[in-house]
C-alpha cells in the first residue's frame, strides 16, 4: 500500500485532496481547517464534551492571554513550557506595563480563579473543561495535525478535597478518553510516562500513544495527577469539616483533536484516501444514481424516493445527481472523502425497487430492497465499527516487538515497530537509548501489569519495568 510505503506523501496528498486542511497559510506551524476536516474535529469534540458533562465538568471558556507573573508561579512548569511561549508585548505602539503570553495550556489561566471560587469542602470536586487553541512555539519540525504552532484541543480541570479523590478522578479521566477513542475505532497504548517525561508540574502522566504507519508513535492525550503543586503555587485552599484550611490536590488532561484527526486518517484510511467512523462522518450517506438512456425520468424520480426514505432514517445523506461528474468519478471522489456507505441506483434497481449499497471500508457491494435500506445502513455502520477496530487493533498487535539486546532494538526500531524491554528506571539508560537506537522510552503499561523478563538491557542491572520505546512525533 502506498500509505505505508510512503506514509508522509500519502498523507499530504489525503489532507489535500480530501479537503481536510490548507497547509498554504503562510505562517509557520499554523494551518487552516477546511470544511470536511473541521467537521469531522467538530464532531469528535462533540462526543468527547457529551462525555465530559455526563460526568459532571461544567463547560467554560478562558482568556487566551495569561500574564507572566501567574505563568511564573509554579516553577518546575516554567522550566517545561518557558522556551515555547509565544509573548505578547506592546498594545499598538505602547509596551505593555506587564507582558502577556498566549496559553500553552491553561493551568495558570485557570488556577488564579479556581482560588476564588473554592471557600469550602462543599464547592468540591470542581471540574471543567474547554475546547480552544493554544500555542506553542515548537522548534521541531512541524508537521500539519502533528506538530504545530497553534493547535486545538480539549482540557479538563478538576479538584478535589483529598489525594484519593484525585486519583480516582485521573481513573475517571482515562477512561472517558479511552471511551471516546473506542468509538473511533483507534488503537494505542496507555502508558504510564517515565518520571522524566511527565507534565511540567505534575506528579505522574498518563498518555494514550497511537500507532502511526511510519512507526512514529502519535500522542492523542494525556491525563496527569498534579497532586498540590499547583494548590501551593496558587494558594488554592478550602475549609474542611472542622473548619481547618487544607490544599486541594488535583487533575488535568488535554486530548489533541488535531492529532486524533491525524490519527483516524492514517489507522483507518487507504488508497483510495480517508475511511471515517460513521458517527464522525459529514457526510454518511452518498446517493450516486447510474444513468442509462430512456431511464433518465425514472430514474430521477426513483433517486428522490430514495433520498426521502435515507433521509427518514436520520441518516446525513447526499444525493449526487450533478452531471460534472460520470458515475465512476463520482465514486473515486467519495471515496477520497471516506463517505461510509455509498448507494447506487440504476435501471435494474428502479426495476426492482431495490439500492445497491457498496461500504468503504472493504468495498463490498450488496443489493438489498428499498423497504429495508435504512435497516441495513444502520447494521452497516456497526459491521464497519467492528471491522475497523479490528484492523486497527492487529495493525497494533503487529508493531509492537520485543528485544533482549540493543541490536534488537535497534532493527526493532528500523522496522518502524514499539518495542518492549526490560529498564532499570534510571534516566541515564534511557538517554542512551535515545542516542543508540533513535526512539524514546515511552514509559510502561496503566491497565497491564507486566514483569520484567530479564536485567536492563543498557546497563544489565535489575531491571524494574517493562517499558515501550518508539520513534515518536
Ligand atoms: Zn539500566
Amino acid at each position: 500500500m502506498e500509505k505505508e510505503r510512503n506514509f508522509s506523501e500519502w498523507f499530504d496528498r489525503v489532507l489535500l485532496e480530501a479537503e481536510v486542511l490548507d497547509t498554504r497559510y503562510p505562517v509557520k506551524g499554523f494551518t487552516v481547517y477546511r470544511g470536511w476536516g473541521y467537521r469531522i474535529v467538530r464532531a469528535v469534540a462533540r462526543i468527547l464534551e457529551e462525555k465530559l458533562e455526563e460526568r459532571g465538568h461544567e463547560p467554560m471558556l478562558f482568556p487566551v492571554v495569561i500574564p507572566e507573573d501567574a505563568f511564573k508561579r509554579e516553577a518546575e512548569h516554567i522550566r517545561g513550557f518557558e522556551a515555547e511561549v509565544f509573548w505578547i508585548t506592546r498594545g499598538g505602539d505602547t509596551e505593555l506595563p506587564r507582558k502577556l503570553l498566549l496559553r500553552p495550556t491553561s493551568e495558570t489561566a485557570i488556577y488564579p480563579l479556581f482560588k476564588y471560587w473554592i471557600r469550602s469542602h462543599a464547592d468540591l470536586p470542581l471540574k471543567m473543561h474547554q475546547t480552544v487553541t493554544i500555542y506553542r512555539y515548537e522548534t521541531k519540525a512541524t508537521r500539519p495535525l502533528y506538530r504545530a504552532r497553534e493547535f486545538l484541543w480539549n482540557e479538563a480541570h478538576t479538584a478535589h478535597a483529598t489525594p484519593e479523590d484525585a486519583e480516582r478522578q485521573v481513573r475517571e479521566g482515562v477512561e472517558i478518553y479511552d471511551q471516546v477513542f473506542q468509538r473511533l475505532g483507534l488503537s494505542y497504548l496507555i502508558l504510564r510516562r517515565p518520571d522524566f517525561d511527565k507534565f511540567a508540574g505534575a506528579v505522574y502522566s498518563i498518555a494514550f500513544d497511537a500507532w502511526n504507519p511510519d512507526g512514529k508513535v502519535n500522542q492523542i492525550g494525556t491525563v496527569h495527577n498534579l497532586g498540590d503543586n499547583f494548590a501551593k503555587a496558587f494558594e488554592i485552599t478550602y475549609e474542611d469539616e472542622s473548619g481547618d484550611q487544607r490544599l486541594v490536590h488535583q487533575t488535568c488532561y488535554g486530548m489533541g483533536l488535531g492529532r486524533v484527526l491525524a490519527c483516524i486518517i492514517a489507522q483507518h484510511g487507504d488508497d483510495h484516501g480517508l475511511v471515517l467512523p460513521p458517527e464522525v462522518a459529514p457526510i454518511q450517506v452518498v446517493i450516486v444514481p447510474i444513468p442509462y438512456k430512456g431511464y433518465e425520468e425514472k430514474l430521477k424520480d426513483y433517486c428522490s424516493e430514495v433520498l426521502k426514505v435515507i433521509q427518514g432514517g436520520g441518516l446525513r445523506v447526499l444525493l449526487d445527481d450533478s452531471e460534472k461528474m460520470r458515475p465512476g468519478e463520482k465514486f473515486y471522489h467519495w471515496e477520497m472523502f471516506g463517505v461510509p456507505v455509498r448507494v447506487e441506483a440504476g435501471p435494474k434497481e428502479v426495476e426492482g425497487r431495490l439500492v445497491t449499497l457498496v461500504r468503504r471500508d472493504t468495498l463490498e457491494r450488496v443489493r438489498v430492497p428499498l423497504d429495508e435500506t435504512v435497516q441495513r445502513i444502520w447494521a452497516l455502520f456497526d459491521e464497519i465499527m467492528e471491522n475497523l477496530r479490528r484492523r486497527s487493533r492487529k495493525a497494533l498487535e503487529e508493531r509492537v516487538s520485543e528485544a533482549l539486546n540493543l541490536e534488537e532494538l535497534r532493527r526493532g526500531i528500523e522496522e518502524r515497530k514499539i518495542v518492549k524491554v526490560n529498564w532499570c528506571g534510571d534516566q541515564d539508560c534511557a538517554l542512551k537509548i535515545k542516542e543508540e537506537v533513535g526512539g524514546e522510552v515511552r514509559g510502561y503499561r496503566y491497565d497491564v501489569e507486566e514483569e520484567p523478563s530479564g536485567p536492563c538491557i543498557i546497563c544489565g542491572k535489575a531491571a524494574e519495568k517493562i517499558v515501550y520505546v518508539s520513534r515518536t512525533y
